[in-house]
């Protein structure tokens, strides 16, 4: 990584990237790999002990970026996605499986420890020589011809700002961007597990009266938990010792990967979901958690992360061949059609989802288990269903279909 010192000096670019987590480091490099000439501004990013299951999509988008050969090593393959009602309830659902192979597929996708994924894409980027100001930028200003970032040492000019700073965004509040956001009573304990019995590449979700417990294959015996559940349970949940804690998930689990143990790291995580007004105005454009935020259930935040890093990338490589401003309003205007539908569509899937679980009035019980018995029984919509959740129609990059921007 090429560290730019720049004290007391006014740099400038074509384009800087706000934020070092991975919706960032994918639109620095992407950026890069288009001849954009490109500044990350971003601290090293936090240690975090998730883990992320990447679709099909997103996997093929890493491997047009030459990132995902030093992922795959640590990624496991999910082949099967099992769905199993645990909520003890009088209109319970049917127990469905999706398969990759169904819809052609050797894999969903894959799931990998954050750290393992972000450490490939900090390779990458050091590979490639991407000028980078690792310190947080302090300001963030535009005018009708550029844009200024502030930092502790020094100030850069670029045409375009491209808003990776996570959920608390200082580039969204600089474009003046609102947000519509709205909590659940429910919060996300996280943990990786080592367990006796193979899971043989199967993602099995126990869907509970409080929100699913999501387990997701590592590499070896080994998966991560997403265990959504109302935020004063989970906090008994995390008070627990380890050999306490791995006896309650093993009976949640209801001795599906046998007897099990708790790896240091544990997470908590309110649920929440927030949306960007619009993901661009004056000259910054948002993406990943900056522009949305959705619960972590069925796995759609970063995949839309990345789906948002890998459109502005391609609309922004188009506007530099076409000898364009690159923070005209024409391309925000681009990356706000291109992307909207799918950030609010699966918002609302998302949203949908949960409520049905949470809900206790009986007739939307019954509509959730009728919908999977119909997903169960009926071959070309469970089809469907598949091939919308691993690559939406309204939306794949050209890197998505493993073309460079
Ligand atoms: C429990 C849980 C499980 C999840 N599982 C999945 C999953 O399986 N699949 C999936 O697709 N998604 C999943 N998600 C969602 C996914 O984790 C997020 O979408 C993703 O981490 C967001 O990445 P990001 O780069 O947008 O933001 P972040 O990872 O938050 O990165 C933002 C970065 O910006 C930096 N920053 C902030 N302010 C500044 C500043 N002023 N200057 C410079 N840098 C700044 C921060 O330090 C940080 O490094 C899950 C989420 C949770 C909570």
């Amino acid at each position: 990584m090429a560290i730019v010192s720049a004290a007391g000096q006014k740099l400038s670019a074509e384009a800087a990237v706000i934020g070092g987590g991975p919706a960032g480091l994918v639109s620095a490099i992407a950026l890069a790999a288009a001849g954009v000439d490109s500044v990350l501004i971003a601290p090293a990013a936090e240690p975090d002990h998730r883990t992320t299951a990447l679709l099909a999509g997103s996997v093929t988008a890493l491997e047009t970026l030459g990132v995902w050969q030093a992922c795959l090593p640590h990624a496991a393959p999910l082949r099967k996605i099992r769905i199993i009602d645990d909520t003890g309830r009088l209109w319970r659902a049917p127990e469905v499986c999706f398969a990759a192979a169904e819809i052609g597929l050797d894999a969903f996708g894959y799931n990998i420890e954050n750290r393992h994924l972000l450490a490939a894409l900090e390779a990458r980027a050091a590979e490639l020589k991407l000028p980078r100001i690792a310190r947080p930028a302090r300001a963030v200003a535009s005018d009708a011809d550029g844009v200024n970032v502030a930092f502790a040492e020094g100030e850069l000019r670029v045409q375009l700002v491209i808003g990776a700073d996570g959920a608390r965004s200082l580039c969204r509040a600089a474009a003046s961007i609102g947000s519509q956001r709205w909590s659940y009573p429910q919060a996300a304990l996280t943990l990786n597990l080592a367990h006796a019995r193979p899971h043989e590449n199967v993602s099995t979700e126990f869907h509970g009266a409080s929100g699913p417990f999501t387990l997701v294959p590592l590499p070896g015996r080994r998966s991560s938990l997403v265990w959504v559940l109302a935020p004063d349970e989970a906090e008994k949940l995390a008070a627990m010792t380890d050999a306490e804690l791995a006896a309650e998930v093993e009976r949640r689990a209801h001795w599906l990967l046998g007897t099990m143990r708790v790896e240091p790291g544990r997470g908590m995580f309110p649920l929440a979901v927030e949306t960007a007004d619009c993901l661009a105005r004056g000259r910054i454009a948002l993406v990943g958690e900056a522009a949305h935020v959705v619960p972590p259930i069925g796995a759609q935040g970063l995949n839309l992360g990345l789906r948002d890093a890998a459109a502005i990338a391609e609309i922004v490589a188009d506007a530099r061949r076409g000898n364009c401003d690159l923070g005209a309003p024409d391309v925000l205007a681009r990356y706000e059609a291109d992307r909207r539908a799918d950030v609010s569509s699966r918002t609302v899937a998302v949203d949908l989802l949960n409520r049905s679980l949470l809900a206790d009035f009986v007739p939307v019980q019954g509509i959730r288990g009728l919908s999977l018995y119909l997903v169960d029984r009926i071959g070309p919509l469970r089809r469907a269903l598949m091939r919308e959740g691993v690559a939406p129609a309204v939306s794949q990059p050209r890197l998505m279909r493993g073309e460079m921007v």
